[in-house]
């Protein structure tokens, strides 16, 4: 546990210098940004006369009223929580937008609608679904290294006349990694050239076994255009929140997590915020990342002002101090006190974080595991530049298997690296072999930032080589 000069002066209410000075008589020379460990705080604490109370996480989390216990009986059924993604032109917005024109409130407010990054739907048959119209697979990824378990079902747009490509494969492997059950909407059915079956056969082979076959992911044959099958669409989504035995006990402090945020020109920072648990009120104090504030307005993607929003209910929220990151956790607390004690308790946990974080990603973490022979599965990433060579590469690497260690390969594609491949990495340990191929300059930049390692090849037996010697923990990481 550790503190800055700086930290510690603000909650003291002391002037840096003063500390500083403290520190000297103790014979410790620090700056003001510098850390100093618990003990050496709790000297220059009693120095100053002021009286010494740690924080520890338990008491911090004391404060969450959203960690009240509850039974079994407080909980009830709560709508599901979708993602679409799929391929680019597939169909999405389409889609979405078909269903959305299916709503039967929506008329009420002259259906005009801004984003706000989730809404709710209300269908005829009195079903209730929220929809996350995030951007990307990157960012639903994103959302959930940060802790942020948000969606429940995940909706795979295929379409017809197009079946499974790039973007398809891209998908399906970050629904997977997030372990959210998956549906496929085959789209385009109007079209004359559309075949689902063959769609059926494509999902075959990443391992998505349909229901016609024999497993158990549902497909739904659908046109955006027509607004054929969107019915069924919605039988299948709510059929798959029964499996899933979705409940949520609203009366309670709420707890939530940031589905988007910014800074607004004029109305501040701004959230939208999915309630998860509980009642969200006009008026409640909150935590979130490490922001705090009291809800001052609250308003849906119709912009009608709501006084409070239950759960799976997205909201804008307004009155924030500062501006969180999606997937970061929404937390009702008793006052304004608790709310800043919080806030700073983890802007400080934070900070400590990244120092300790600093040159250390999670590949060398895996290889760590791997060494101590605590991990049987390695897990890596494969793009190249052609689909032979990536195919003779995943062959290559599944017959290195052994009664230990399995590589695990999370993905493989063609074409050059791009953020998705790089906040899947992350999410898992994965190392990125890139075969012939580059990474996008956005990538290139995330992986420096977020320590994912990408290693350029040219030669398969190089690739071997390397991860074989991955497996035993032995492989250098490169940053
Ligand atoms: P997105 O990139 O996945 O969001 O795809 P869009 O929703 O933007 O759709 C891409 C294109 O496909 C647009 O020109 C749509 O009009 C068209 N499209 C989408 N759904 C259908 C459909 O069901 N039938 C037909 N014929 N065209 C569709």
């Amino acid at each position: 546990e550790t503190i800055t000069v700086q930290e510690l002066a603000n909650r003291m209410a002391e002037r840096a210098t003063e500390v500083i000075k403290q520190l000297m008589k103790l014979g410790v020379m620090a700056t003001i940004n510098q850390t100093i460990d618990a003990d050496t705080a709790e000297l220059v604490v009693q120095e100053l006369g002021h009286t010494i109370k740690r924080v520890t996480a338990a008491d911090v989390e004391e404060g969450i009223l959203g960690n009240q216990d509850e039974t079994d009986e407080e909980q009830q059924p709560r709508p599901p929580v979708v993602t679409i993604m799929g391929h680019v032109d597939h169909g999405k917005t389409s889609l979405l937008d078909a269903i959305r024109s299916a709503d039967v409130v929506r008329g009420e407010a002259g259906g005009i609608t801004q984003h706000i990054g989730a809404y709710q739907v209300n269908l005829a048959s009195g079903n209730k679904i929220t929809f996350l119209d995030t951007p990307g697979h990157a960012a639903f990824t994103e959302m959930r290294l940060r802790g942020a378990t948000v969606t429940d079902i995940v909706v795979l747009v295929v379409a017809g006349d197009d079946g499974i490509m790039e973007q398809t494969v891209e998908a399906i492997n970050h629904a997977k990694a997030s372990e959210a059950p998956i549906i496929v909407a085959i789209n385009k059915m109007d079209k004359p050239d559309a075949n689902a079956d063959r769609v059926r056969q494509e999902l075959l082979q990443h391992e998505l076994i349909v229901e016609e076959m024999g497993g158990d992911i549902q497909t739904v044959e659908v046109s955006a255009k027509t607004k054929m099958g969107l019915d069924k669409l919605e039988e299948a989504i709510m059929l798959q929140a029964e499996l899933l035995e979705l409940k949520a006990n609203a009366n309670r402090a709420a707890i939530g997590a940031v589905i988007e945020a910014k800074l607004d020109k004029g109305r501040g920072s701004v959230a939208t915020v999915l309630v998860q648990k509980g009642t969200l009120n006009v008026g409640d104090i909150f935590v979130t990342g490490s922001e705090w504030g009291r809800v001052r307005a609250m308003t849906n993607e119709r912009g009608q002002k709501l006084k409070s929003a239950g759960p799976s209910l997205p909201v804008e929220v307004l009155g924030l101090n500062g501006t969180p990151s999606a997937g970061d956790d929404f937390i009702v607390v008793e006052n304004d006190a608790k709310a800043r004690e919080i806030a700073a308790y983890r802007e400080q946990k934070k900070k400590d974080l990244a120092a300790a974080a600093a040159g250390r990603g999670s590949l060398e973490q895996m290889l760590a595991k791997l060494k101590e022979g605590k991990a049987e599965e390695l897990p890596v990433i494969v793009k190249a530049d052609v689909h032979g060579s990536m195919e003779a590469i995943a062959t290559s690497l599944q017959k290195m298997n052994t009664d230990e260690v399995k590589v695990n390969i999370l993905h493989t594609g063609v074409g050059a690296i791009n953020e998705s491949d790089i906040t899947l990495a992350q999410s898992t340990g994965a190392f990125v072999i890139a075969f012939n191929v580059r990474a996008n300059p956005q990538a290139r930049e995330m992986s420096r930032r977020e320590k994912v390692d990408i290693r350029y090849y040219s030669i398969i037996y190089n690739v071997v080589d390397d991860v074989k010697a991955a497996m035993s923990g032995l492989l250098e990481p490169e940053q």
